[in-house]
C-alpha cells in the first residue's frame, strides 16, 4: 500500500521535531483549499502559496494545502519553509494571524537553510522515512 503525501508530511514532521524543536507544539493540517491572503475566501485555485504558519496560544499550526495538482515536491518543500517560520516564532510575535508574506527575515532565512540543507543535502530525505 503507498504511504498517501498526508502521511509522509507527517512522517516528515514527526523528523522536524526531533531535529529541529519549536517552542510551541506544532500541528499539522492538511486542507484542500487554503487562503492567498489572511482575510481571503479559501480557494482551491493555485495561488504560488500552497501553505501558512499561524499560532493560536500555545501552539503553532502548519497548513499545507494537499489535493491533486500539488505534486508531494511542492508539499515537502512548503513545509519546510512553514516549519522554519515555527522554529523562528516566538511569543512576541504575531498570534491569531497568519505572518506578512514579508516575515521571513535574517532568522527565518538562517533556520530555512539550516532545515533545506539538513532534509536535501544531508540525507533528511532519507532518515525522516523511519519517523
Ligand atoms: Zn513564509
Amino acid at each position: 500500500m503507498s504511504q498517501s503525501n498526508r502521511d509522509r508530511l507527517l512522517q516528515i514532521v514527526r523528523w522536524l521535531a526531533v531535529e529541529f524543536p519549536t517552542p510551541f507544539t506544532v500541528v499539522l493540517h492538511c486542507p484542500k483549499k487554503i487562503a492567498a491572503d489572511p482575510g481571503d475566501k479559501p480557494s482551491i485555485r493555485l495561488t504560488g502559496y500552497y501553505g501558512y504558519t499561524v499560532r493560536i496560544g500555545r501552539k503553532i499550526h502548519v497548513r499545507i494545502a494537499v489535493r491533486p495538482g500539488i505534486n508531494l515536491w511542492i508539499q515537502i518543500d512548503t513545509l519546510l519553509h512553514e516549519w522554519a517560520h515555527a522554529t523562528t516564532t516566538r511569543q512576541s510575535k504575531i498570534e491569531n494571524a497568519r505572518l506578512a508574506h514579508g516575515a521571513h527575515d535574517d532568522e527565518w532565512a538562517l533556520a530555512h537553510g539550516r532545515i533545506y540543507r539538513r532534509f536535501y543535502d544531508d540525507e533528511g530525505s532519507e532518515d525522516s522515512k523511519t519517523f
